[in-house]
Parts: C-alpha cells; sequence; structure tokens
C-alpha cells in the first residue's frame, strides 16, 4: 500500500511471540525457552551489559550453558565467529541476546552461521528484535541482508532492563524507533497492517519519550517506550526502508557515528525532504504526534533533553560529507522522492549543522 495506491499490497506475518512485563526479563526468559524446546542456551550481551546477562543465565539454571559478554557495536566479522565458537563449544541449541541492538545483532550472526534459534531480551529501543534484517562489518564496511532463520521467535521486554539507559540515549533510541515507523509508513511495500503499526508506534514512542525524560525511574514510563519500539520494530521488519536508513547505515558503517543518535539527528531532515512526496505519510506521522509540524516536532525533541544537536557535534567532518552523500545516494534502491547526491547532499547538511528542517 502506498501514498498512490491503496489497494494494492503484500503483507507477510513473522511468527515471534512478544511478552512485555517488569520483571520478565528473569521471570519469563526461561518459559520461553521451554515453548521453543531449547535446553542448551548460550546468553550473548556487550561488556556492560554482562551483570544483566548473568542475571538471565542465573533465572535459566540448567538451561544456560554459557554466558558470552563480547558483543560489539556493528557486529565485526571476528566477533561474530567468536560468539559462533562459543555456541559450538557449548554445544548450545539456541542463544539468548540481552541488550541493545549490537547484542541482538550478534545473536543474528550466531543465528546466520548456525540456524540456531534467538531469543532476544532487549535493554534499548532500536528495535532489531522484531525483524529478519541482519548486519556485520568486515574492513569498516557493514553489510546487511534479511533472512527469516535470524529473527528472533521470542522477544522478552522488561522495562526494568531499560532503567540504566541514560536519558540522552534514552530518547535518541526511542527517536531511531520512531525512523522505522517514519520510513515504513511511506515504503512501497508497507500494507494496510504496517501502516496502523507504525502510526500507532510513532503516537506511543513519542508519548512516552517526554515521561521517561522526566521520570527516568518510571517503570511505566519505560514499559510505554518498549511498547512503541515492539511497534515501530515491527514496522521496520514488515517494510523496505528508504532514505534515511542507508543514510545512517552510511554514517554509521563508514565514518563511525553512533547509531541511534544518528538516526535523530538525520530524521527530520529526511522526513521534511521526502514529506511533499508522501503527503499521506506525512500526515500520519504528524496526526501521531499531535502536530502540524511533524520534522519541526522531531527536530525539538531530542534537544528539550540534552541528546546531540548535529552531526559536526558527532564527530562528522565537513569535508566527508560530499563522500557521504554519493555513497548514500548509491545505496537507495526505494524513496518515495527521487534520490539524487545533491538532494541527500542538502539533508545531510541540515544534520550536520544541527539547521532546523526545511530551512
Ligand atoms: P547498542 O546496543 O550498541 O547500545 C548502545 C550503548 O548503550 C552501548 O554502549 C550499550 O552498552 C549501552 N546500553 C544498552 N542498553 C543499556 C541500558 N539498558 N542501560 C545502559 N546502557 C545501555 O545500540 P543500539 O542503538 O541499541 O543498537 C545499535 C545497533 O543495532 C547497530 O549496530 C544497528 O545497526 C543495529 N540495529 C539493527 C536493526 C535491525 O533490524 N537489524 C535495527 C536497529 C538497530
Amino acid at each position: 500500500m502506498n501514498d498512490q495506491d491503496p489497494l494494492s499490497f503484500t503483507h507477510e506475518s513473522v511468527p515471534v511471540r512478544i511478552v512485555l512485563r517488569a520483571g520478565a526479563a528473569v521471570t519469563a526468559t526461561a518459559e520461553e525457552a521451554r515453548r521453543l524446546g531449547l535446553r542448551r542456551l548460550l546468553v550473548l550481551s556487550g561488556p556492560r551489559g554482562a551483570d544483566t546477562a548473568r542475571a538471565v543465565a542465573d533465572s535459566l539454571g540448567r538451561l544456560c550453558v554459557a554466558v558470552h559478554p563480547e558483543a560489539r557495536m556493528h557486529v565485526p566479522v571476528e566477533v561474530a565467529a567468536r560468539a559462533v565458537a562459543a555456541a559450538r563449544a557449548a554445544n548450545a541449541d539456541g542463544c539468548v541476546a540481552v541488550g541493545g541492538g549490537s547484542s541482538i545483532g550478534l545473536g543474528k550472526a550466531v543465528a546466520l552461521r548456525t540456524g540456531l534459534p534467538l531469543i532476544a531480551v532487549p535493554s534499548t529501543y532500536s528495535g532489531s528484535e522484531m525483524t529478519p534484517v541482519w548486519g556485520l562489518t568486515e574492513h569498516g564496511v557493514k553489510r546487511t541482508g534479511r533472512d527469516p532463520v535470524v529473527q528472533p521467535r521470542s522477544v522478552v521486554y522488561d522495562p526494568g532492563l531499560t532503567l540504566s539507559l541514560p536519558v540522552p540515549l534514552s530518547v535518541a533510541s526511542g527517536v531511531n524507533a520512531i525512523a522505522h515507523a517514519v520510513e515504513a509508513l511511506y515504503a512501497p511495500d508497507a500494507s494496510p497492517l504496517t501502516r496502523l503499526t507504525a502510526e500507532e508506534g510513532v503516537r506511543v514512542m513519542a508519548a512516552a519519550l517526554p515521561e521517561v525524560a522526566a521520570d527516568p525511574g518510571s517503570v511505566e514510563a519505560r514499559g510505554r517506550a518498549l511498547h512503541g519500539a515492539w511497534l515501530c520494530g515491527t514496522s521496520l521488519g514488515a517494510a523496505t526502508m528508504g532514505l534515511h536508513h542507508k543514510l545512517c547505515h552510511v554514517l554509521g558503517g563508514s565514518f563511525g557515528l553512533p547509531h541511534a543518535e544518528t538516526h535523530t539527528l538525520v530524521l527530520p531532515h529526511v522526513l521534511a525532504h521526502n514529506a511533499p512526496a508522501a503527503p499521506g505519510a506525512a500526515a500520519a506521522v504528524a496526526r501521531a504526534l499531535g502536530t502540524d509540524d511533524a520534522p519541526r516536532a522531531l527536530w525539538e525533541l531530542p534537544r528539550r533533553v540534552g541528546a546531540p544537536r548535529s552531526l559536526a557535534e558527532l564527530g562528522l567532518a565537513e569535508t566527508d560529507l560530499a563522500r557521504a552523500a554519493a555513497q548514500a545516494a548509491g545505496e537507495v534502491t526505494v524513496n518515495p522522492r527521487p534520490v539524487t547526491t545533491d538532494g541527500v547532499l542538502r539533508v545531510l547538511r541540515g544534520a550536520y549543522e544541527g539547521a532546523p528542517p526545511g530551512e
């Protein structure tokens, strides 16, 4: 379904079980493993999340055979190879990834290589747990692909795990989720169900983030943000992403910029750029945000809570803009507005300077 033809679509649902409950990481993961018939789980996390991973491992008791706390951003191939070796050495029959998109990405890399089923216990709002998309980085270049084998079979959302996520990163991660929904709303392969999920995802996440910022210790606000992450992540899994995701992919993979923050800074500019070519999607985002200027609202939200204000602040050099724009323009396969290097450069310059979108 798209702005042009609302009665032409294909939709594929993926079989994934979702549990969202305070405390679920240690009270629900073992039951999810049993339902999947798994008895020898390797628990994966990043170094920072090792304590949480151990708590999940303890809750699994004899169902856990090892903990491997070595996930790193963008899944370097050598990190993936070590995790695959750990899974084989432990004779694991499945993995539990505890953490953000980097830990879940490592679980997906193991699944891709071995076929082992994955349970995800997310600690950010990245939405990766709801997609069959994997990523691997080699020699500074990140490759991504789609394979149903990497889609987590079960997702355990525990608001308690996200209490420690600092406010600026919480908001950046939440806007990263909103970006999935925005691009799903104008994707050529979005279905009526995807559009519902995406619009509601934006609404729930945009309402949750100011609550999280005002009271980061609120389990309710954190739960609402995870609810939003689930919906936004679902729309990411169900639709082909456009200019925004390709540009962020290039900025992260080839220029080393941090994932969620980059999404936050680029999204308002891409939405302002694409809106004239996707009026239905732009109207849906505005409805969900309760505004008549969605790019401006998305630009203001992170600034209010101390998130980075420009790609320059994140360390991108002005001399890199033209190269990044050309690389991203070459990677985009679908986008409502035809993609030119000049157009991408204008978007990128706006995010680089942190200027209000559309100016
Ligand atoms: P991340 O997992 O790298 O986490 C970011 C930082 O936050 C890390 O330093 C981590 O240790 C810390 N952190 C995570 N949870 C925390 C918590 N609860 N409290 C305190 N600190 C915490 O980042 P991310 O933004 O979650 O994920 C980014 C990665 O995921 C990228 O590689 C991106 O490409 C990938 N991703 C993939 C998909 C997909 O569908 N395949 C979707 C979104 C993101």
